[in-house]
């Protein structure tokens, strides 16, 4: 049990002050928060799936779940890969026909519990189909998915992960009118070995281009949602680059920014300069971010996901998200520390050793980069698709002090929900956990 607790005091840098304060913001002396995606159907998260939160998500039976088992926080991912925002909005596209985050918004305060919104900022599929004058562009010819993509072409490529099924007496074409960047490609078949997709039609994917006016769009759309709603937290997801490529993004809006700022000495793509533009773009957007959150609640807090991995080839040359930076700015970073979607157990000895060198690694990274980090950390681990032993593993092993969250809802077997409950009265403590 003690095995895996790990003294981070010693790795971070974090004024304990901060620390009080965030905790003071949430109410509670530790964390303990539960992750929902709601457009991506009742098990995994390999499915895109409008008609499921339409029509059977349940949000008083998630809420009493989720209260039984002591958690004091829901994650909503309230605009996920696809772009559909799932509140009552103006600015953006709700395919649910549901207010789904006002629905729990309401549930939380009867439950005493509170809600921070996950909030997909430069992956948007809908966007990128309604706007690709927005959309990433390549300064080198690459292939991806079978693709060439040529200098100067929109980086719009097949999504990784979901896959669509059609509803019930619902044809491909008029599903593409609801969905306009579904393909009519399919994968016929789910594979065993990990990262393999789910089955189902492909929908496109794009990240856009974070000098263009979809930063405009993303804090309407921010602004919408901290005025409206009584969250205690607003956290970016995808506040970075697609990490599938290294050059991006070379429009002509970002050549132009970039050649202002820098001249025309710096290279285009391989340029330290260049680095350091894209990774100020995303501090831009972050900086602008938190400013519209506070404007309209103070008491909201800002936060940010960040993906570990190495800092030069990964973070700095594809994502371009700068840990000190954005630290700096947004209130909490949540680090994503999903070491077991590399491998289970559960799938044979070899997938069981993938995971566990995994989590080797996700300690390690976090271990060397920790000060790279300026504000209280709160991570993030999974629970679906993995079992109980590999669950608790991240558990115990990624408490940074503020507590953890775990991530999702849907595909969380019964064995885990009873032995979180558990964990909460033993570690925790139901007193530790309620919001004053
Ligand atoms: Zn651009």
């Amino acid at each position: 049990m003690v095995r895996d607790v790990i003294n981070w005091s010693k790795y971070f840098s974090i004024d304990p002050q901060k620390i009080e304060a965030v905790k003071k913001k949430f109410g509670a002396e530790k964390i303990f928060a539960m992750g929902l995606m709601p457009v991506r159907g009742p098990i995994g998260f390999r499915k895109l799936d409008y008609d499921f939160a339409e029509k059977e998500l349940n949000v008083k039976e998630i809420m009493d779940k989720l209260e039984e088992c002591h958690f004091n926080i829901l994650g909503l991912v309230i605009k996920d890969t696809d772009g559909a925002c799932i509140w009552d909005t103006k600015a953006g596209w709700n395919p649910t026909n549901r207010d789904i985050l006002g629905e729990f918004c309401d549930a939380a305060q009867e439950r005493n519990m509170g809600l921070i919104v996950s909030f997909t900022s430069m992956n948007d599929a809908y966007q990128g189909a309604i706007h690709p004058e927005r959309v990433s562009v390549h300064g080198r010819e690459v292939k991806h998915s079978g693709k060439i993509y040529k200098i100067g072409e929109i980086s719009t490529h097949e999504e990784g992960e979901m896959r669509v099924d059609l509803p019930p007496g619902v044809s491909l074409e008029v599903y593409k009118e609801k969905i306009p960047f579904l393909t009519d490609k399919r994968d016929e078949k789910i594979g065993k070995s990990r990262g393999a997709r789910g089955k189902g039609y492909i929908p496109l994917t794009s990240f856009m281009c974070p000098n263009s006016e979809h930063v405009d769009y993303l804090l309407d759309l921010a602004r919408e949602v901290v005025k409206n709603y009584p969250i205690k937290g607003f956290f970016a997801d995808y506040i970075r680059y697609d990490g599938d490529f290294t050059d991006l993004c070379a429009c002509s809006r970002c050549v132009s920014a970039f050649r202002e700022k820098y001249g025309e000495k710096p290279k285009i793509l391989s340029s330290k300069e260049w680095l350091d533009f894209r990774e100020d773009t995303i501090a831009d957007y972050a900086r602008k971010l938190h400013d519209v959150i506070k404007k309209e609640n103070a008491d909201c807090i800002s936060g940010w996901f960040c993906l570990p991995g190495p800092k030069k080839l990964f973070t700095r040359k594809r994502i371009a998200q700068d840990w000190v930076k954005l630290s700096s700015i947004l209130d909490v970073c949540s680090p994503m520390e999903y070491p077991y979607l590399m491998g289970t157990r559960d799938d044979g000895w070899y997938w069981g050793k993938v995971g566990d060198f995994s989590f080797w690694y996700f300690v390690r990274n976090m271990k060397k980069r920790a000060r790279e980090i300026k504000s209280p950390a709160l991570a993030v681990v999974n629970s679906v698709e993995c079992n109980t032993p590999e669950m608790f593993r991240q558990v115990r092993a990624f408490d940074f002090g503020l507590g953890i969250a775990v991530f999702k809802y849907f595909g969380t077997k019964e064995e885990q929900w009873k032995a979180l409950k558990k964990y909460a009265e033993e570690v925790y403590g139901v007193d530790a956990l309620k919001i004053k």
